[in-house]
């Protein structure tokens, strides 16, 4: 098989995919000109319209075909809650929790100045400014990673001196875990967030 076959090419751009190396990409690849021409058609056509035409919220950066997000633009919505999430899987795995009615924040990113990823990158001063619309609470939703909790740290410090009340996730036991099966780390931060019951 030539090196440049189309055939090729198509392998090596399903490896932009997570996960998937050349094995897993060539099975792709064979699979769709094998077994399912049309599949493969209707993939290429949803791919070019969700890369031309899904963008980012304007108010929340959550991915959105419109300037305001779905929820954003939900006006029934509880608007003294803002929660400032990574990514829009984590924003998806809240909302499908049914346990949180306000509106997000979504970094698209964590703090990580190895990968050239800064505050503005982040899009902090939008946040910043999102929090002075009528926010009684920021919710900081971010992963326990090195990075998430220099993120969450630096948000509290930029946005203490708005005089908006700052709370983050429990970080702990997952339901249903026992306590000596938990790593160190993740049993002292249950003991940090505790709730007096
Ligand atoms: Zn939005």
């Amino acid at each position: 098989m030539d090196k440049s076959s189309i055939i090729d090419q198509l392998a090596e751009a399903f490896r932009c995919l997570p996960g998937v190396g050349p094995k897993t990409a060539q099975r792709m690849v064979l699979h769709l000109l094998e077994r399912d021409r049309d599949g493969g058609k209707r993939l290429a056509d949803r791919l070019n319209k969700a890369m031309d035409q899904v963008g980012h919220c304007q108010s929340c950066r959550n991915l959105s075909e419109q300037d305001l997000c779905d929820i954003c633009s939900n006006s029934a919505r509880d608007d003294s809650l803002l929660c400032i999430v990574e990514t829009p899987a984590d924003l998806l795995a809240i909302e499908q929790s049914a346990s949180y009615r306000g509106y997000y924040f979504v970094l698209m990113g964590n703090l990580s100045p190895i990968d050239g990823i800064g505050p503005a990158e982040l899009g902090i001063e939008r946040l910043l400014t999102r929090c002075q619309q009528g926010v009684k609470e920021v919710i900081i939703a971010l992963g326990s990673t090195v990075e998430g909790e220099a993120t969450s740290h630096y948000i509290s410090e930029v946005a203490k001196p708005l005089g908006i009340e700052l709370s983050r996730i429990a970080h702990g036991i997952p339901l249903g875990g026992e306590l000596e099966f938990v790593d160190g780390g993740t049993l002292s931060h249950a003991l940090q967030g505790r709730k007096r019951i």
